[in-house]
């Protein structure tokens, strides 16, 4: 393998940048520029630049830990680390029942480890008590999406039709710090002519750029797109006939519009009737028209009804399954997409299928090779899950996450970890989380090991192996092999975990066939011929697919767009598909949506508080998200000196009011108080924070730690925890 150019893929965000990497002469691995993966087309920001400094770094994991009766983690053989797991795991079941084991997963696993910790969970621990980080990311949007078109891909449609649309309102979203190189897809669509509507409460990097900047209150966004579409229906630029012809709801949604009017709005949002009637002068005027969204308007207790309140924009003014037009969701973990299709959410099946559907169980089970009754029912979602650790749920098996740090309200769960029975690690390095284990496994990493994600576009990537990995690690796939060896046996199940990730995917084919996101015509072999294949893509007998998709009929939407670069360049270079198998689906909705009748469905919603609304005590929003040089719990990025130097450790950003209140100048300590707890980190005082709010990434641990403040309270529906917006105190400090 020694100097061999390997095309793959970056380990972090949903753009899945395609990268080449080639091992050095001394052990570490070169990046370098793959101009042919049409996404980023060889951009790269410096996570992804530096990633390869996370497999040689000096604090890898390269052997078993187990906690030895000193209480102290002591290197262990994998023997004896997986007997332990064993051991733990099956003590809970006999003694609590198997519900009494919890199963947690993440938004960076591949689909094939997704796939196999479900079969895991409900096949051999036979437990319902699955759910993933994947939670706290997109599950509203999700939500949302399901309700309103019977179908939820992040983006359905491929990025590259960005540029092309007339207007895109961006809300909740920062690309140009959580996924740089795709901020030239907005640039190019400025330097074509579109607009660009930035919603954030904070003028970040990215509403710099955008043409109209509104600013609203933390957790009013849901009001905001009411306002708008208020005046949308004032103005008369609703789209009657496609209303009429397409979609269900309107009146009732129509009517909780009108009765919040812009002034109402206005003073609810912060946002001026000014900024509104613009944005709908600059969303409505254009043939075609996007907006999406990311974790501002998802990450809420009314996260679900929020992003319908946007999609209810899309329907009004007919831009939903039009070409170059319609809502989509910026997926924001690596796999996020695809690990939520395949099984490790507390709720589905592979193939994006209902768990409590009768015929989705049959189907799988009969896959699995075991009887459907025997499968078990949803389960807890994340933040529950966590919550019931050391009560209901007593040993838990953790795979990618690093809930210590991401999760809400994380000094209760610390608290809610430190009380289990039981808890196994896999992860790369010792995490926060890991640090807790009773046994921690030392895992491969994504350049170490083949695998497959689903982007933020429903694209699916082939990640290659480029290097091996160091003595002393293993895969978690070899893992689940290992462990369903000396659990499954009870249960004559201990055969269905093979190791080698294209049988596992192969098997993913067939338990996804049929369903809403079909992967069956989808082979290892296509994904490195074409760089990607967009679902569903159903095999050939199962053609054409019945999800809504666009797929029998692509050829009629590039038709539509005949000047369509995704047809000139080849949206799916290599070879392309060959003739008779399924060429995937770039573009879902365009003939019908995915719900019975083919039409979408508005959300008739209005406006709610957010859980916990400022008060005398706690008289400032918080709200928190990421910066350019980190990524998620930072489990990673934080062992890498580059961006550690960029990005050293958290911060609290308020506007210069506040900061002269509390006597506060730049770099000061203050302190950042909420109902959960306390958090003290350095002032970054600027004017591009709204002087009722503060800010704090969330990507670190001890006493910075963001999340030790947020509020877990959940969306009904999405049982998505309010990140987004809570009530704090900020406080001076003495010095640090
Ligand atoms: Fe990796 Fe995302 Fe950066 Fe691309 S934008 S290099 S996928 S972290």
């Amino acid at each position: 393998m020694q100097n061999t150019v390997t095309p793959t893929h970056c380990p972090y965000c949903a753009l899945q940048c395609g990268m080449n990497l080639t091992p050095a002469p001394d052990g570490t691995v070169e990046v370098s520029e793959r101009t042919d993966f049409p996404v980023n087309r060889g951009a790269l920001c410096g996570k992804g630049r530096t990633a390869p400094a996370v497999l040689s770094s000096r604090v890898r994991l390269t052997s078993p830990l187990v906690r030895s009766e000193a209480g102290a983690l002591v290197p262990a053989s994998w023997d004896e680390a997986l007997d332990r797991i064993a051991d733990g795991l099956r003590r809970t079941r006999a003694e609590h029942g198997a519900d009494a084991v919890g199963v947690f997963g993440g938004g960076g696993l591949t689909n094939e480890k997704a796939y196999g910790l479900g079969k895991f969970a409900r096949v051999v621990l036979g437990t319902s008590q699955i759910d993933y980080n994947g939670r706290f990311c997109m599950s509203s949007a999700a939500a949302a999406g399901t309700r309103a078109f019977g179908l939820d891909r992040g983006l359905p449609f491929p990025l590259e039709d960005v540029p092309r649309t007339g207007c895109v309102i961006l809300v909740g979203s920062n690309p140009a710090e959580t996924m740089p190189p795709s901020l030239r897809y907005f640039t190019e669509l400025k330097e074509n002519g579109g607009t660009l509507i930035v919603v954030d409460p904070r003028r970040t990097r990215t509403a710099e750029q955008a043409d109209l900047h509104l600013a609203p209150r933390p957790g009013t966004d849901l009001a905001l797109a009411l306002g708008l579409l208020h005046l949308i229906v004032a103005e008369g630029r609703t789209d009657e006939a496609y209303i009429r012809e397409r979609t269900v709801g309107w009146e009732e949604t129509r009517a909780a519009a009108m009765a919040h009017w812009p002034e109402y709005v206005e003073r609810i949002t912060g946002v001026s009737v000014p900024e509104l009637r613009e944005a709908v002068r600059l969303f409505c005027e254009p043939e075609a028209a996007m907006v999406l969204t990311a974790r501002g308007p998802e990450q809420q207790s009314k996260g679900t009804d929020t992003v319908g309140a946007w999609i209810n924009l899309c329907l009004a003014t007919g831009r939903a399954g039009r070409p170059l037009s319609g809502y989509g969701c910026l997926t924001g973990q690596g796999n996020g997409q695809g690990g939520r299709e395949h099984g490790q959410k507390a709720d589905q099946l592979p193939g994006y299928r209902k768990l409590t559907d009768p015929a989705a169980r049959a189907h799988v089970a009969g896959v699995w090779g075991v009887d459907p009754d025997t499968l078990p029912g949803p389960g807890r979602s994340a933040y529950e899950l966590l919550d019931a650790l050391g009560t209901d749920i007593r040993s838990l098996l953790l795979m990618g996450s690093n809930p210590v740090v991401s999760a809400p309200r994380a000094a209760h769960v610390e608290e809610r970890i430190r009380a289990l029975d039981f808890l196994a690690v896999c992860d790369v390095v010792l995490s926060e989380t890991a640090a807790l284990a009773d046994v921690v496994l030392p895992v491969t990493q994504w350049a170490e090991e083949t695998g497959t994600t689903t982007n933020l576009e429903g694209r699916v990537l082939l990640r290659r192996r480029a290097v091996a990995p160091p003595e002393g690690v293993r895969s978690d796939l070899e893992v689940l092999h290992a462990l369903a060896a000396r659990l499954g046996g009870e249960r004559g199940l201990e055969k269905g975990f093979p190791t080698d990730p294209e049988e596992v995917f192969e098997e993913l084919r067939r338990a996804s066939a049929g369903g809403p996101a079909d992967y069956s015509g989808i082979t290892y072999r296509r994904l490195a011929e074409e760089n990607g294949v967009f679902w569903p893509c159903p095999a050939p007998a199962d053609a054409p697919p019945a999800t809504g998709g666009s797929g029998g009929s692509e050829d009629a939407v590039l038709d539509v767009l005949p000047d369509d670069p995704a047809r000139a360049e080849d949206p799916r270079p290599g070879s392309g598909p060959r003739p008779g198998v399924h060429p995937g689906t770039p573009r879902l909705f365009l003939d019908r949506f995915a719900t019975e009748d083919g039409r979408a469905r508005f959300a008739p919603v209005s406006h709610r508080a957010i859980a916990e609304e400022p008060d005398d005590e706690y008289p400032v929003l918080l709200t928190t998200g990421r910066v350019v040089a980190q990524y998620q719990s930072g489990a990673q990025t934080r062992r890498v000196d580059e961006l550690n130097a960029a990005a050293p450790g958290p911060f609290v950003e308020l506007h210069p009011r506040l900061a002269e209140r509390l006597g506060a100048a730049e770099g000061d300590p203050v302190a950042v108080v909420s109902r959960r707890g306390r958090a003290v980190a350095p002032a970054r005082i600027t004017t591009a924070i709204r002087p009722d709010t503060v800010f704090m990434p969330f990507h670190w641990a001890g006493e910075g730690r963001a999340n030790t403040l947020t509020n877990p309270a959940l969306d009904p529906t999405s049982r998505m925890p309010e990140f987004k917006a809570c009530a704090v105190r900020v406080e001076a400090v003495g010095g640090m």
